[in-house]
């Protein structure tokens, strides 16, 4: 399922303009990355890094910090690369960084093998988890690693809030299901690691509620996607334990 973001459709553009300035675009920290770097390891010299979903780069800043890496950061929402582009000059990584403009299901011209690791945080999901893992594993060298973040289930009877909200947003699985879809894509999963609270409160909507409320009261765009980022937070704030991203670091299966 390719996911075709229109972006002249006003009720996204003012969703992604919420998040234009946030540092992330999704839960997560710069102590997760560096855990999830950490299990990601060995890296060979000179890593070839491919971020998919960069969003405005929060990830790709940590990666581009791995010595020698060159990271290739790909996202379809041009305003997020520029903010990259600047963030990388700012911290002196330019010349390792790429902003590439185009869809993380369209990567065809990248060769088979070419790929030391990849990396997604919260971002899979646009085009399905499964397909996303199956259509990038080709990419890695036989030492290569995946690492992706993705939301998921925490218990088997979710309240009907929490499940109504998520089916009609995106239908999660359980952690035990994501693993099966990686094996079954073609990995080996070495590790995984529950995000703590601290990446979606502090890290995520701490500054997304700040930025909602700044919002042009007049532009009903901008009220919806204000409101619908509050109904978020509620959720999250009153089911919040029954849902959780999940870092997954992934080897492909020489069999
Ligand atoms: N990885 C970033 C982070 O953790 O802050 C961003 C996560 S945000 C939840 C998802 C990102 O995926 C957004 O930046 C969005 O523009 C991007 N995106 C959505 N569909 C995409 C696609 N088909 N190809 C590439 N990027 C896509």
């Amino acid at each position: 399922m390719a996911f075709d973001l229109d972006f002249d459709d006003p009720s996204l553009k003012a969703a992604l303009t919420l998040h234009e300035g946030q540092e992330r675009q999704g839960p997560g920290s710069r102590a997760t990355t560096e855990l999830l770097l950490s299990l990601a390891a060995p890296l060979p010299e000179r890593p070839r890094v491919l971020d998919l979903g960069s969003g405005t780069g929060a990830a790709t800043l940590i990666l581009a910090g791995i010595e020698g890496a060159h990271v290739t950061a790909v996202d379809v929402y041009p305003p997020f690369l520029e903010q990259l582009r600047t963030a990388a000059e700012a911290a002196g990584v330019a010349d390792r960084v790429h902003a590439r403009h185009g869809s993380m299901d369209a990567l065809d011209d990248l060769p088979d093998g070419s790929l030391d690791l990849i990396w997604s945080e919260g971002a899979a999901y646009n085009i399905g988890f499964g397909s996303a893992l199956a259509s990038w594993r080709r990419l890695l060298s036989p030492e290569g690693v995946l690492v992706v973040t993705e939301c998921g289930w925490l218990t088997d009877a979710p309240s009907k809030e929490a499940r109504a909200y998520w089916d009609a947003a995106y239908p999660l699985r359980g952690t035990g299901e994501n693993v099966e879809q990686a094996t079954a894509a073609g990995y080996t999963v070495t590790a995984t690691y529950l995000l703590p609270d601290s990446d979606w409160v502090e890290a995520y909507y701490a500054p997304l509620d700040a930025r909602a409320a700044m919002i042009d009261p007049e532009d009903p765009h901008a009220v919806a996607a204000a409101e619908d980022v509050r109904r978020e937070i509620r959720l999250y704030r009153e089911h919040g334990h029954e849902y959780g991203y999940v870092g997954y670091v992934l080897r492909p299966r020489r069999s």
